[in-house]
């Protein structure tokens, strides 16, 4: 055993430290294609416990990389600098869920799915649904201000965090914000942890906001013949002010894949598909779903399809989770994009996808959620071959940078991470950047948080 595990295992029960090859591969990666091997890994059952590592590791200028599930698309899990993986999936305990103040308070290895189901158990919503919710963390959701299908109405996970709790590099506790709706003490400091991606502390504990659950909705399936007049349809149904609860697409390449993965009868040779979900009281539902076909049909809609019960809409939702994986079923590698647009931009950044892809010879599809903007676009590669990797990268560049021109941002979503680190001065300029950095500093002195994360750069690290 390495004096770095013998270190690590009297702080934590040594059961829960893992320095061997066949045990660190697993924290090797995200949801990307990059991997580095960790020194070590420590699962931590409290927040003392995350404290006392912290504390230990920045003595001693060794990085630490909190992880939550490791399904980030932005490779912000990856250990690039070695040093130790903090696994904090067995900090999972919904504290408390408070009907009367709308509230529930859990720690962040708490399963974003599991914490829904049992919220909606009790008539309660909590909307933030990223796709990977069968897995992902709520302290992976804030700590990359995750987003999801129902982005569009329901905003995103910061949209829902009153307060957390951190632990702070040198091993000292904060603790922000609670359960008051309201607040206006003091530097946001809250908003400042969330989409952070662990670049400043750990997250230990957070407070979110609750909505009472819809009494109805309904699911609809649109599909088109040209990828255009579904995006302008988009543009479109929103200026109507319909109010969906989500609006997705879907291209061609991505349907092929899905149905493939799941058969779902939608004609094979169309352009574009939309789903759309609404959501209210039932009376509201109905007259949105009629709005929704009239727009779909002056926008030259094939066939717009209404789930017949609660099993075919089920069926829809579950299809449109597959979607990542039933891509990366039929591609050796898959780069998932997260340009975000306003929305009158979206038919423009669709045709520079397309436009891009032909440049580089790649194959690109387009899913997202389009409602708010935010496109998926997934740049199809093969990371044993460097050209292919090459060609892939320039592309997922190229598509940031017009999303910019556009007046987007590089993630709606996803986060910085390791792999757009490199573009963060395109959107906020040396001024904008050099401030995050001290930002950073005034946070983590020694530079020992997820290094060479949003800001780039990164410390050399420990390997042991
Ligand atoms: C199939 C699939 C579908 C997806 N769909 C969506 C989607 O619809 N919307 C969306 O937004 N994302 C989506 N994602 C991306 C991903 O699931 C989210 O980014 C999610 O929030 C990551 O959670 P995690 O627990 O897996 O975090 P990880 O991947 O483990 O970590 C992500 C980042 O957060 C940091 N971190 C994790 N926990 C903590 C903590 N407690 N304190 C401080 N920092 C922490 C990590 O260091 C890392 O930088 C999808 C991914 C996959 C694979």
């Amino acid at each position: 055993m390495t004096g770095l595990l013998r270190d690590l295992a009297a702080l934590v029960d040594p059961r829960r430290v893992w320095g061997d090859v066949e045990d660190l591969v697993a924290y090797t990666n995200d949801a990307t294609h990059r991997r580095e091997l960790p020194a070590a890994v420590v699962a931590p059952e409290s927040a003392d416990e995350v404290a006392a590592v912290l504390r230990y590791a920045n003595q001693r200028g060794i990085p630490v990389i909190p992880r939550g599930a490791g399904t980030g698309l932005a490779g912000g899990a990856v250990p690039v600098s070695g040093g130790l993986v903090l696994d904090l999936k067995r900090l999972n305990r919904i504290l408390e869920i408070d009907h009367k103040n709308l509230t529930a308070t859990v720690e962040c290895g708490v399963v974003t799915g599991h914490f829904q189901r049992e919220v909606e158990a009790r008539g309660l919503f909590y909307p933030p649904d990223p796709q990977s919710l069968a897995v992902c963390t709520i302290g992976g959701n804030v700590a990359t201000r995750a987003g999801g299908p129902r982005g569009v109405k329901y905003g995103t996970t910061k949209d829902y965090v009153l307060g957390l709790e951190a632990v702070l590099p040198d091993g000292s506790v904060i603790s922000y914000g609670g359960k008051s709706v309201k607040m206006s003490a003091g530097y946001d400091l809250a908003r400042v942890f969330t989409g952070s991606e662990g670049t400043l502390g750990v997250i230990t504990k957070v407070t979110l906001r609750l909505l009472v659950l819809p009494p109805s909705r309904r699911i609809m399936i649109a599909a088109f013949p040209e990828l255009d007049s579904a995006a302008e349809a988009v543009s479109a149904l929103i200026a109507r002010g319909a109010e969906p609860s989500m609006l997705e697409m879907l291209d061609r390449i991505a349907v092929t894949s899905l149905q493939r993965y799941l058969p779902l009868g939608l004609p094979p040779d169309l352009e574009a598909f939309l789903i759309i979900e609404v959501d209210g009281h039932p009376a509201k539902v109905e007259e949105d779903c009629a709005l929704v076909a009239e727009v779909c049909r002056e926008y030259g809609v094939h066939e717009v399809r209404v789930a017949r019960d609660a099993a075919e809409a089920e069926r829809i939702v579950q299809a449109r989770r597959a979607l990542f994986p039933a891509a990366a079923r039929a591609a050796p590698n898959l780069v998932i994009e997260d340009a975000t647009v306003p929305r009158t931009q979206v038919p423009a950044m669709v045709r520079a996808i397309r436009r891009i892809a032909e440049r580089h010879q790649v194959l690109i599809s387009i899913t997202g959620h389009i409602g708010d903007g935010n496109l998926h676009p997934g740049i199809i590669m093969d990371r044993r071959f460097p050209e292919s990797v090459r060609r892939a990268e320039q592309a997922m560049a190229e598509i940031a940078r017009e999303a910019l021109n556009l007046g987007g941002t590089l993630s709606g979503e996803h986060g910085i991470g390791l792999l757009k680190a490199p573009f963060l001065e395109w959107e906020f300029g040396e001024a904008g950047v050099s401030l995050m950095r001290r930002l950073k500093r005034a946070f983590d002195p020694h530079g020992i948080m997820n290094p060479g994360k949003i800001l780039g750069g990164g410390t050399a690290g420990v390997r042991d």
